[in-house]
């Protein structure tokens, strides 16, 4: 029977830290401060968003909450992110995603400046995290790799397999766990792979990105595996209070049977992200504060 990773401890321990660094920039007057911009009013991003802004306020940090109508248009995101980039008493800049069809995201994340790139998606941030120089993560595989090196697992020249390969998750947390300091042997697998269970199988470390209920069953992975479920997904459940509830990309039940370690969802993964980014922006305000 798997050992049931608890990721609410583990980054609880993330924010208290956290915490201490806001509290010494508070003693400097600086007030560590996420602007948070959300279009629309997706009721998934809202709940995140929600979660984000509780974790800052538990931290003594400040946030800006932005919320506009899903119709603005990309110029006028586009101008506002330029207004909080100028702003000296902002030291991050998220936009939570999805961002409706008709704005390009691309542009968007482009446009915030990397200082204050928190959720680490600009391609300056990417490409520093491909070159092992120093800048911001995203806080998801961050995360991810907090999470596992707090297993008691050999994680050099471990086999990890990355099933999904989006910009968020998939290809950086690749780019993580192949980096010198974890020295993992990395797989990615996404919808082009041929035989998954085949390459699942062979896996110390399954890490499971696609957006797929229960898609990793127990004979997709090897005994002794640690599985890391990135998966949030609503799936209908009419005994539920709200008619649905959440389930992650791995048969939870039949897996943890087999595996050593495994995240539960929720509480696995999900609260080690908005961890992360309370570390980042602490990061941010500190390089503005020049405390570096
Ligand atoms: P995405 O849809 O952008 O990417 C999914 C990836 O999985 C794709 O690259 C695709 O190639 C691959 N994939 C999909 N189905 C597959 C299949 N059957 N076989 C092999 N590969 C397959 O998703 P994302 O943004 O990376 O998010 C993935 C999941 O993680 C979602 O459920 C999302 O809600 C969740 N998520 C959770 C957190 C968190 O903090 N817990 C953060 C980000 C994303």
């Amino acid at each position: 029977m798997a050992v049931i990773i608890d990721g609410r401890a583990i980054a609880q321990k993330i924010r208290e830290d956290a915490k201490r660094r806001t509290a010494a920039l508070l003693e400097r007057g600086i007030r560590p401060c996420l602007a948070v911009v959300l279009l629309g009013e997706d009721p998934a991003s809202a709940s995140y968003v929600n979660a984000k802004e509780k974790a800052l306020a538990e931290a003594g940090m400040d946030s800006r909450d932005l919320r506009l109508p899903a119709s603005t248009s990309e110029a006028d995101l586009l101008a506002l992110i330029a207004s909080l980039n100028r702003d000296s008493l902002v030291h991050g800049i998220l936009v939570q995603l999805p961002l409706p069809r008709h704005i390009r995201e691309e542009r968007v994340i482009t446009a915030i400046d990397p200082a204050k790139d928190v959720d680490g998606f600009h391609p300056v941030s990417l490409g520093k995290l491909v070159l092992g120089q120093t800048g911001f993560i995203p806080c998801t595989p961050n995360g991810i790799a907090a999470l596992l090196r707090e297993l008691p697992i050999t994680l050099n020249g471990a086999h990890a397999v990355v099933l999904g390969r989006s910009n968020i998750v998939g290809k950086p947390l690749a780019i993580l766990l192949s980096r010198r300091d974890i020295n993992a042997t990395v797989t990615i697998c996404h919808t082009g792979t041929k035989d998954l269970a085949s390459i699942t199988r062979q896996a110390d470390i399954l890490i499971a990105a696609a957006g797929k209920p229960a898609l990793v069953s127990a004979d997709m992975i090897k005994a002794g595996a640690a599985v890391i479920d990135v998966g949030v997904n609503r799936v209908e459940d009419p005994s539920a209070k709200k008619g649905w509830r959440l389930r992650g990309d791995v048969d939870f039940k039949a897996v943890s049977e087999k595996a050593a370690y495994i995240t539960p969802v929720p509480g696995g993964v999900g609260p080690m992200t908005i961890a992360m980014l309370i570390r980042n922006v602490a990061e941010a305000a500190e390089q503005a504060g020049n405390l570096h």
